[in-house]
């Protein structure tokens, strides 16, 4: 068979459905929005991608030369399954020195393809089908996956915008015997919420009072605006043993392409965590851990850059957008601005982002990907400002023609 008609037989394949193959697991998958947006934008040629939150410009040098000589030094058979010890030792130093947080190389780290897969591997690890995980909405699209892929049971608590606050009382009827774990990003994705010492302490008491985990996406650790402190929940007392911390080098070191993340936890959860992540993927790409080890090793002004560089991207977009008619939500950290679009009259977000696409040529996500009931999210639309300053001032020379 040639290689065209083997392609068509399989597009008939998929396109006709044949539910014995479907899993129920992921019966429920709708396709990533975020990286659909991406493909619509590579399919136009022209456009400014503000939908997927990666950079356009350069890793740092210092980081690329590495990862070449790595290579060129023959670092390319597998790493140690949970990560090569010159990362893990990276890794613990890195914690002691920000945070005061002392953890054991050998048993409380393990190093995996990505924050993706430290999330799905921790809780593939806790959970057992029918438990429940709590997920603050508007979420990152992934943690929704993540749970049927668990066959767990999903509770949601509301951010409240324009602060992106909770109400205490429905955090706390969430909780109840079958709660395994809340998931929390903070910095968030996509709100830029930065959470408050206050409250993670408020989660991490009812997490103590119910015998819960708090799983906790820290990849926008180092982005952080206006004097903003990210608090990892596992430094609050009595945390230490009941937090599963997950981060990468991403968007720290602008290389979401190397996919190298890691989970730090207590030897009894890393111990599971360990043979979930040996069995889904081995291990992640080792010259890229041997880079890895001298990126976590960078010294505190490399930080300090990065997050001044950041802000003023923040407030280039936020003027770029202002001057386009969208009312922002000022982020406090990471990389994403959420707006609100109900001044354009559009019926809602999909058809705006759509619309915004072919006319300006700039690609966002639709508010309503990151929450469950689409219509929460059908006035809102974020926007990713990891992007040159050239990149920006396009984007904001094309929206005005919105
Ligand atoms: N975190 C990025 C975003 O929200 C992209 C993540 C991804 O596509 N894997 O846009």
């Amino acid at each position: 068979m040639t290689s065209s008609a083997r392609e068509s037989v399989l597009a008939a394949a998929l396109a006709s459905e044949r539910p014995r193959f479907r899993s129920r697991r992921t019966a429920g998958f709708v396709e990533s929005v975020i990286r659909e947006m991406t493909r619509l934008a590579l399919a136009r040629g022209d456009a400014v991608n503000l939908a997927q939150g990666f950079p356009d410009f350069a890793a740092p040098g210092v980081l690329k030369r590495a990862a070449v000589d790595a290579i060129q030094a023959d670092i390319n058979q597998y790493a140690i399954t949970w990560g090569a010890k010159p990362l893990r030792d990276a890794i613990a130093r890195k914690y002691a020195h920000w945070y005061g947080l002392e953890l054991d190389p050998e048993a409380e780290i393990t190093v995996c393809c990505g924050a993706t897969e430290g999330m799905i591997a921790s809780l593939l690890a806790v959970t057992n089908p029918g438990d429940e995980i709590i997920v603050f909405e508007p979420y990152y699209e992934n943690y929704l996956p993540d749970t049927e892929l668990c066959s767990a049971v999903r509770r949601v608590v509301t951010l409240h915008a324009p602060a992106w606050t909770f109400d205490p009382v429905e955090l706390r009827r969430a909780f109840n015997p079958r709660t395994k774990a809340v998931i929390l990003n903070t910095p968030n994705n996509p709100t830029g919420k930065v959470f408050s010492r206050a409250e993670l302490e408020q989660i991490a008491a009812l997490a103590r009072e119910f015998d819960v985990l708090v799983i906790t996406d820290e990849i926008y650790e180092h982005i952080l605006y206006d004097g903003a402190r990210h608090v990892p929940v596992m430094t609050l007392p009595g945390m230490r043993e009941r937090a599963v911390l997950v981060n990468s080098m991403s968007k720290t070191y602008s290389v979401t392409g190397w996919r190298v993340g890691w989970v730090l936890a207590a030897p009894d959860l890393t111990s599971s965590i360990r043979k979930v992540h040996d069995f889904l993927t081995v291990g992640a790409a080792s010259p890229l851990q041997a880079a890895g080890a001298l990126a976590l090793s960078l010294p505190d002004d490399y930080y300090a850059r990065l997050s001044a560089d950041y802000q003023s991207r923040r407030d280039k977009i936020l003027g770029v957008l202002e001057r386009a008619g969208f009312r922002c939500f000022r982020p406090a950290g990471a990389y994403y601005v959420m707006t609100a679009i109900s001044t354009f009259g559009f019926a809602d977000d999909y058809a705006f982002v759509r619309h915004m696409l072919d006319r300006t040529g700039v690609a966002a996500v639709p508010g309503s990907s990151f929450f469950s009931n689409p219509s929460d999210g059908r006035d809102m639309v974020r926007f990713c400002f990891c992007k040159k300053d050239e990149t920006l001032e396009e984007a904001g020379a094309r929206l005005a023609r919105l």
